[in-house]
């Protein structure tokens, strides 16, 4: 189920396996240059989303948070995927070691968890995925926003 809401899309699931569809059909549609901005508490979902946008894309592997490498590429996929997760990040020059440039400018595809953390390094046409949880709706429930950054 989707609504309309300031331009963005708001999907609901109700457990990891509709989340993981719903990435994997955003991940078939990636085209080359974007950048997605995954954002979301601990235990939200991203790592699920991660997966099921990676599988989308035709990459096999599994696919796990790249905590301590900040940035994982992966090229056995329609497209290169770099994935990465700036949670732990200390200082905006770590992204510059890891070439965030090349990557953001590039032609693969760019999945970024906890992108608030270097929201200004986001190319402005970045698409920004959050999962809310709600308890009131049970504990499986994901409230999935997909859209621009504003
Ligand atoms: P994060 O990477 O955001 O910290 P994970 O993807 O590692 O979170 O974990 C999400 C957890 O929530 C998993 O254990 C998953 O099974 C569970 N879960 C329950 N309902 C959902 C849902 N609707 N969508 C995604 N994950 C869900
Ligand atoms: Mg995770």
């Amino acid at each position: 189920m989707d609504v309309r809401e300031n331009k963005k899309t708001v999907w609901e699931t109700n457990g990891p396996l509709e989340t993981s569809r719903l990435a994997y059909c955003l991940g078939q549609q990636a085209q080359p240059g974007q950048v997605y901005g995954l954002d979301g508490d601990l235990g939200a979902g991203k790592t699920v989303f991660a997966q099921g946008f990676a599988s989308g894309l035709g990459i096999e592997g599994p696919v796990n948070s790249p905590t301590f490498t900040i940035m994982q590429q992966y090229e056995d996929g329609r497209l290169p995927l770099y994935h990465f997760d700036v949670y732990r990040i200390g200082s905006l020059e770590e992204m510059e070691e890891v070439g965030y440039e090349d990557c953001f400018y590039g032609d693969g595809v760019c999945l970024v968890e906890w992108s608030d953390l270097i929201e200004g390094l986001l190319p402005k046409e970045a698409v920004r995925i959050r999962i809310e949880k709600d308890l009131s709706r049970g504990f499986d429930y994901r409230r999935i926003l997909v859209g621009p950054c504003r």
